[in-house]
């Protein structure tokens, strides 16, 4: 008898495919047993990935379906939308739409362009932005937004007559204004931010409203982190997060591993608040379950999260269509021969990169016959590592998602190794490393330097520049300034403060092609990919 049955189901798993596998425990809601129940549907960091928005919108259907007696609350916490393919980024509205999402919050990425463009974007967005941590001021096209309630800085969501609260945040200690240089949208610094949630809370509470979300880009990490605001604040119960792409599954009160971090922490009232969050680009969708007792209290007991994987969706065919819009066609480009496949981000930005080593590889292709000596790249440009088959939609939408453009010009041997340096020291001294990737040359960085965050820190060795006449070294202790290195660099280095200056400096500055373009040009002639690091960046560790 029971053989039967499981043959049964399995006859229906092939009948069916992948469907029945995520249709079956995901999303279903706990018993609420008369308290206040909310199941929330969350997204972060998408990046504007849309090949896999079709899965999202399948799994979304199933949360629906499920879901269709509890309160819902769906949200994005911000990082949906990403660089300047306005193309792109209008669909993301569209699809956002579609997926009846009801709150956003802005992260970095939606400033990529300016204020006057990320207005656009959301004009027809059926969703509210909310954002409470920001200073907008009069002149910035966004506050037409603030005027029309299209952004706020709190919002309150009615189901089955329960009021829940809304609170968002974009992140601290990013600049947000790089592209709206007189009337930029400055966020508040972590101090400021938790003031600026402490007194929106008391206003919500004098409604009668004490069943709070705060939709957050803070990220997870730091004092300004969702960690430590959860703890400065009172009032908060949940804390849909993002920013620092880290897949916390679960609900527990310690570290148990990096996919299981301490997200059950209490606030300056000693309640309890739960922390979620996705690692992003549409890898995972977040389900959270809870209860809420009659003061509107989390039920500790009673918090269900989880983190579903959306490969086991079957990807909705008309969502496929509206994104294949913006997409375009999706090609094999090349075979990977030997694939580089790193375990995290931290990995690909701190290490030699053999994805970011084929980019500056279609650089130099591209410049064969010139006399460009040496390619660079920001390490945070380039995403992911490479395995089996390169296609069209891995290239533009993962592997190089801002499609920057290259620009060559001729730097001081001196202004060379600053730029070096000064990037190679972000990877020591922040956890955001900036290091420079290469190509037509190779270099040493030594992480034990005593005192990295002296002014006269220098942390690379080691130089060796390729030359058709033969290698040659550059002491980056005692650079020539009359000498020169003829480079391509990624306009990012023009605009980002740390190296603009240095830049500027520059001389003969002419654009050589977009990403995209390149590496679509170079696999044409380069049909297989070898991707091993081959010894471009050494890295000297504790
Ligand atoms: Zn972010």
């Amino acid at each position: 008898m029971k053989k039967s049955i499981i043959a049964l189901l399995l006859g229906l798993n092939i009948l069916f495919g992948h469907v029945s596998f995520a249709d079956d425990n995901f999303f279903t809601p706990q018993n609420a047993n008369k308290n206040t129940q909310l199941t929330v549907f969350y997204m972060n960091d998408m990046h504007g990935e849309l090949t896999e928005f079709g899965k999202v919108y399948s799994a979304k259907k199933i949360f629906d379906e499920k879901n269709s007696k509890t309160n819902t609350l769906v949200s994005a916490s911000g990082d949906m939308y990403i660089g300047r393919n306005q193309k792109l980024n209008f669909q993301i509205t569209n699809l956002l739409n579609k997926l009846n999402l009801d709150v956003l919050t802005f992260g970095n990425h939606e400033f990529d362009s300016n204020s006057k463009i990320l207005s656009e974007y959301i004009k027809d967005a059926n969703f509210k932005t909310v954002i409470t941590n920001a200073e907008i001021p009069e002149e910035n096209p966004l506050y037409k937004d603030i005027k029309s309630d299209k952004i706020v800085t709190s919002y309150v969501i009615e189901r089955n007559g329960e009021k829940f609260g809304i609170l968002g945040a974009v992140p601290t200690g990013v600049d947000l204004g790089l592209f709206d240089q007189n009337y930029p949208v400055t966020a508040y610094n972590p101090k400021e931010t938790v003031k600026a949630l402490n007194s929106e809370i008391a206003k919500l509470e004098k409604q009668k409203i004490n069943k709070i979300i705060f939709v957050s880009h803070l990220g997870y990490f730091g004092e300004g982190g969702d960690l430590n605001i959860a703890k400065q604040t009172a009032g908060i119960d949940i804390i849909l997060g993002g920013h620092t792409h880290l897949e916390i599954n679960g609900v527990q009160k310690k570290n148990i591993s990096k996919t299981r971090m301490a997200n059950l922490v209490y606030s300056k009232r000693k309640e309890p608040v739960i922390i979620v969050q996705t690692s992003g680009i549409n890898k995972q969708v977040g389900y959270l379950d809870v209860l809420f007792d009659r003061k509107g209290k989390l039920i500790e007991k009673n918090i269900k999260n989880s983190i579903i994987p959306v490969e086991g969706f079957e990807s909705d065919k008309d969502i496929d269509k509206e994104a294949a819009k913006v997409l375009g066609k999706n090609k094999v480009l090349a075979t990977v021969e030997k694939p580089y496949i790193p375990a995290d981000t931290y990995e690909e930005r701190n290490y030699e990169n053999p994805t970011a080593n084929l980019l500056t590889d279609a650089v130099a292709y591209k410049l064969r016959h010139s006399k460009m000596q040496v390619v660079l790249v920001q390490s945070p440009s380039v995403r992911g590592g490479l395995k089996d088959k390169l296609t069209t939609y891995q290239l533009k939408y993962k592997m190089l998602p801002f499609n920057h453009k290259f620009y060559y010009i001729e730097l001081s041997e001196k202004d060379f190794v600053e730029l070096l340096n000064q990037e190679a020291l972000t990877s020591i001294t922040t956890n955001n490393s900036q290091m420079l990737q290469c190509r037509g040359m190779h270099y040493t960085v030594d992480r034990t330097i005593k005192n990295p965050k002296s002014a006269d820190a220098v942390c690379i060795k080691d130089i060796v520049i390729f030359n058709k006449k033969g290698n040659y070294v550059i002491n980056p202790l005692n650079p020539d300034e009359n000498k020169i290195v003829r480079c391509a660099v990624s306009n990012y280095l023009f605009t980002d403060k740390r190296t603009k200056g240095i830049l500027e400096r520059g001389k003969n500055k002419k654009l050589v092609g977009e990403e995209h373009k390149l590496v679509i040009k170079y696999l044409k002639r380069h049909k297989t990919i070898n991707a091993q690091r081959e010894g471009r960046i050494i890295v000297i560790e504790k």
